[in-house]
């Protein structure tokens, strides 16, 4: 899956990131292989597990949502929740000023 476009009209940059399906944070993970058909487990960022600084616990969102990150033949990657269903993506515009 193509995670980047370039619209040649206005220059401007999209990028597809990865979120997650529950509670729309980001996703992070980490896959060293560039093999295609590589796993490896990903996890929501709101995850307890997931290196944050606390600055306020009785408000902090706790999210417990994991999924695989599999490597595809073009070296991108596919984020897959439990049902093996692509998770959700966000549009990320960049503009690029002219020097
Ligand atoms: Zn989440």
């Amino acid at each position: 899956m193509r995670r980047a476009y370039i619209n040649k009209e206005t220059g401007e940059h999209l990028k597809l990131v990865p979120i997650c399906p529950k509670c729309r944070a980001s996703v992070y993970w980490s896959l060293i292989s560039g093999v295609e058909g590589a796993r490896a487990p990903a996890h929501c960022a709101n995850n307890a597990s997931a290196t944050r600084i606390i600055t306020d616990l009785e408000n902090m969102l706790i999210c417990d949502w994991e999924g695989v990150v599999v490597r595809m033949r073009d070296g991108e990657v596919n984020i897959y929740d439990k049902k093996k269903r692509l998770v959700p993506h966000k549009v990320v515009r960049k503009r690029f000023r002219s020097p």
